[in-house]
């Protein structure tokens, strides 16, 4: 099923669609520069798979981060990519403690897996269509930064991994989860 990630807060063009059955990720048509619109700063999309037991499967986890100026990448699951990280606390609206958000202004668009679910029971968590009849559940986040100036956006988020995060960035330490998705399990 193709599902829609996120739409512009300003302007309401949708910015990507998923196809849960790659997976693969569609981001909108370039336009000014941008994906969609010239808002679109940061999207960070995240499709977990997990078991019955509750296991994630690697395997078929997909990890996207869209970036203006740098366009989409895969990020691997299971380690830790600073930018991500980054984007999503802001997203979350739970930045590092002492930190304030962006001075850019900018808005948040998409939602996490459980906002989705209390919206449309269905869109946050779904059924994956599994090889040798292995039961997989996907797990849905995601979200875009966007601004009025979205390039201004994008180098003061960037600002911030290098600041906090360049010492330790090189040694990719293991995640446990994106941990983002909590409210639904
Ligand atoms: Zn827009």
């Amino acid at each position: 099923m193709v599902r829609e990630v996120a739409r512009c807060p300003y302007c309401g063009r949708v910015s990507a669609r998923l196809d849960d059955a790659g997976p693969e990720l569609v981001m909108a048509p370039e336009r000014d520069g941008g994906a969609g619109c010239r808002h679109l700063a940061f999207l960070s999309v995240g499709l977990e798979a997990v078991d019955p037991g509750g296991v994630r499967d690697d395997g078929r986890t997909r990890v996207w981060l869209w970036v203006r100026g740098k366009g989409l990448r895969l990020v691997p699951p299971g380690k830790i990519d600073y930018l991500v990280e980054r984007v999503d606390l802001i997203a979350c609206q739970s930045p590092v403690v002492g930190e304030a958000p962006p001075a850019t202004e900018y808005r948040i668009g998409g939602m996490t897996a459980g906002d989705r679910e209390r919206d449309r029971p269905g869109t946050g968590e779904f059924p994956l269509r599994a090889a040798a009849g292995r039961r997989l559940v996907g797990i849905f986040d995601g979200w875009g930064l966007y601004s009025t100036s979205p390039d201004a956006l994008v180098e003061e988020v960037r600002r911030r991994v290098v600041r906090h995060d360049g010492g330790r960035a090189a040694g990719g330490r293991e995640a446990g989860s994106r941990g983002r998705s909590s409210a639904v399990r």
